[in-house]
C-alpha cells in the first residue's frame, strides 16, 4: 500500500483515462490524513479544475456551511475530501462508467489510507459507488450503512441543495447530524 503522498503523486501523473487530457489540475483530495470525517462528491467542477481543491465553488461553500453549523467543523481540521473522479469532466457532464472504474482505486485507497470512521457520500455518484447499488439517493439516504470498519452516510449533493431548496437542505442538515452522530 502507498502512503497517501505517494498515491497523490500516482493520481498526478494518472492517464488512465480520457479525463486526462482535458483536465488542468488533477483535483486528488484535501484535509487531514487521520481524519475520522470523509466527504466524497462526484468530480471537480471548473472551480475546483482551476484551483487543484475539491468543493471550493458554490457547492463547497454550502458543504463548508453545513459542516461547521450541524457538526462543528471546517475543513482545516479533522476532516478529508475527495470526489469519485479526480478530474473535470468537461462541461460538468456526469463521469462515465469507464472513468469511475478508472479513478476508483484511488478513492479506494484513500478511505483505506484515511482510515475513517464516517464517510458521508454527496450524491448518487459517491453513494452508489461505495455501497455498490444502483439506488437512488432520495431513497438511501436517511440512516447509516456499514462499510468495513465505518459507517457511510448517504445524504444529498450540495448541488441538488442549491437547485432544490429548503426541503433538500433540511434532509442534508439531518443526514450530517446522523454523521455526527456517529463520529462520537
Ligand atoms: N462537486 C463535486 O462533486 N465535487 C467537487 O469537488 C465540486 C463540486
Amino acid at each position: 500500500m502507498p502512503t497517501l503522498q505517494e498515491l497523490e503523486r500516482e493520481a498526478h501523473a494518472c492517464t488512465r483515462c480520457p479525463l486526462a487530457a482535458g483536465r488542468t489540475q488533477v483535483v486528488f483530495g484535501v484535509g487531514d490524513p487521520n481524519a475520522d470525517l470523509m466527504f466524497v462528491g462526484e468530480g471537480p467542477g471548473r472551480e475546483e479544475d482551476l484551483k487543484g481543491e475539491p468543493f471550493v465553488g458554490r457547492s463547497g461553500q454550502l458543504l463548508d456551511k453545513l459542516m461547521q453549523e450541524e457538526i462543528g467543523i471546517s475543513r482545516d481540521r479533522g476532516v478529508y475530501i475527495a470526489n469519485v473522479v479526480k478530474c473535470r469532466p468537461p462541461g460538468n457532464r456526469d463521469p462515465l462508467p469507464e472513468e469511475i472504474t478508472a479513478c476508483r482505486p484511488f478513492l479506494e485507497q484513500q478511505v483505506e489510507l484515511i482510515k475513517p470512521k464516517v464517510v458521508v457520500t454527496l450524491g448518487n455518484f459517491a453513494t452508489r459507488l461505495l455501497l455498490d447499488t444502483t439506488e437512488g439517493i432520495t431513497r438511501l439516504r436517511g440512516r447509516a450503512y456499514p462499510f468495513k470498519d465505518a459507517v457511510i452516510v448517504p445524504t444529498f449533493h450540495p448541488s441538488a441543495a442549491l437547485r432544490g431548496g429548503g426541503e433538500v437542505v433540511a434532509g442534508m442538515r439531518a443526514d450530517f447530524i446522523r454523521a455526527k452522530e456517529h463520529l462520537r
